[in-house]
């Protein structure tokens, strides 16, 4: 198959979450599997220059707010990733949050779609990656329904329902869509834009990064106000998990650590253990208490709040923790001021730090990620794979890979409730794990076992497409 594969963020050239994770490796697992794989994703300005190749001739696209100039760039040696460049648009610190991002990825969706018809490549297969690639979906529909793109058949793969890409009614025309559109059962929601009901409405085929994610967003609780119109398309909607890259995700080559281990080798997890702990500028755990790490994006929906509060009570008793991550200013003040408290036993690094996320895989005893909801979550798959012991909150994505130790499968511990107190349960049975050294064996090892390369995803999606 032919597929093209749009996306905003695709790693390692661009990522803030896990949708740079998968785009960087998904679209390479299906060209494994033979189909010729063409990914495009925005030119931002952290996109190091000097060897990419400007390919085909620049191109014009005129939308009723302006006129937006653009050429395409190839990375070499990297599968066939193609780089739309427009200085005026993408030239940026960040990826998202600017007031035009509305009109940035219209153009960069239209003009993935423009440069592509342009060169000949016909795709069998479209996919789209949450909100930024939504009005392709739509396009493909109604500008380019007559063109040979026109007969690709339409994939939306929801990465995160809950960033939306909502924008003001008077967008539509900024960006030429015609008001017809602009209906509940179109890309309206709630009086506002929607460019994710775009991706929902137009796409032959939905997909999301988890089946129990793919279950839970057709109800209230977890459709931020789409469920209806998912519900409407569950025929239409299936839950793939996310695979890990492995290549990058490998204790036993990743050169991030100061020394590399297995399962059946451990005595490497016990120095980066070590080094993370003398990195960090923190005290060790006290003989029989463990070291916690956390990772991820300061958002409320990661549930720092919550151990925030849960956390303090074992640090107290001489835990440590070590917690990466950056986002909402109120989330990182929060962490900042309980650091402050406890400067010894907990170590607080505000910022993007692809190091320091593996040291922490390698050398924390337990991985905490409390999400109150999370569509597949990647950060607990490269714990299990590093020997950290996952502890989570049971929905969606941790759901589908962390199983309690009370099952026969255990590889981890799962909490049910979104509470500081049902969290601190599951840390306390952490702890008491912790002083069972073989028991916290057999579940660390049952976790290193386990197999999230991409090649059974990519057979799925191969499937669905199919
Ligand atoms: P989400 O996509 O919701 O952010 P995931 O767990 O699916 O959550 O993916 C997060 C990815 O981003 C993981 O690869 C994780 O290691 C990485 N990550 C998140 N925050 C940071 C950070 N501050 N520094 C380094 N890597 C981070």
């Amino acid at each position: 198959m032919r597929i093209l594969f749009l996306s905003s963020e695709v790693a390692p050239f661009s990522k803030t979450g896990g949708l740079g994770d998968v785009s960087g490796a998904l679209p390479w697992a299906l060209s494994e599997r033979g189909h010729h794989v063409r990914v495009m994703t925005p030119l931002y300005r952290g996109v190091p220059r000097a060897t990419l190749q400007l390919v085909g001739s620049p191109l014009t696209l005129e939308f009723p707010f302006g006129r937006v100039d653009l050429r395409l760039f190839r990375a070499p040696a990297a599968g066939e990733l193609l780089f739309v460049d427009a200085p005026g648009l993408f030239d940026r610190d960040e990826y998202y949050g600017y007031p035009d991002d509305a009109r940035r990825f219209a153009a960069f969706s239209m003009a993935a779609l423009a440069f592509t018809q342009a060169d000949g490549f016909v795709p069998d297969v479209v996919q789209g990656n949450d909100w930024p690639t939504g009005l392709a979906m739509l396009a493909l529909r109604t500008g380019f329904a007559h063109t040979p793109l026109g007969r690709a058949r339409r994939v939306f793969t929801i990465h995160n329902l809950a960033y939306q890409g909502l924008f003001p009614a008077s967008e539509m025309e900024a960006l030429g869509l015609p008001w017809d559109l602009f209906t509940p059962s179109g890309v309206e929601f709630y009086q506002q834009l929607s460019f994710m009901k775009a991706g929902l409405v137009f796409a032959d085929l939905l997909t999301t990064v988890s089946p129990t994610y793919a279950k839970e967003i057709q109800t209230p609780a977890f459709g931020v106000g789409l469920d209806g119109l998912l519900r409407h398309r569950a025929g239409a909607l299936h839950g793939i998990l996310n695979g890990v890259d492995v290549k990058e995700w490998n204790p036993a080559t990743d050169v991030f650590l100061p020394r590399q281990f297995t399962s059946t080798e451990l005595a490497g997890r016990a120095l980066c253990r070590k080094e993370l702990i003398a990195s960090c500028r923190i005290d060790a755990p006290v003989p029989g208490m463990p070291l916690f790490g956390v990772i991820g994006r300061m958002a409320g929906q990661k549930g720092a709040d919550l151990l925030q509060v849960a956390l303090p009570k074992l640090l107290e008793q001489g835990a440590s923790a070590i917690v990466l991550g950056a986002g909402e200013p109120a989330v990182q003040d929060a962490w900042l001021s309980l650091a402050a408290k406890y400067p010894r036993r907990l170590c607080v690094r505000v910022g993007f730090d692809n190091s320091l996320a593996h040291r922490i895989s390698a050398g924390s005893d337990f991985f905490v990620m409390p999400s109150r909801f999370e569509p597949c979550g990647l950060s607990q798959m490269y714990s299990l794979l590093y020997g950290a012991i996952p502890v989570v909150h049971g929905v969606g994505g941790l759901r589908d890979t962390v199983f309690d130790l009370t099952q026969p499968n255990g590889n981890g511990i799962v909490f049910e409730q979104p509470t500081p107190e049902s969290l601190f349960g599951a840390l306390v049975r952490a702890v008491e794990l912790f002083r069972d050294q073989a028991a916290y064996g057999v579940v660390q090892r049952r976790g290193m076992a386990a197999d999230f390369s991409w090649a059974a995803a990519a057979a799925e999606y191969e499937r669905l497409f199919a």
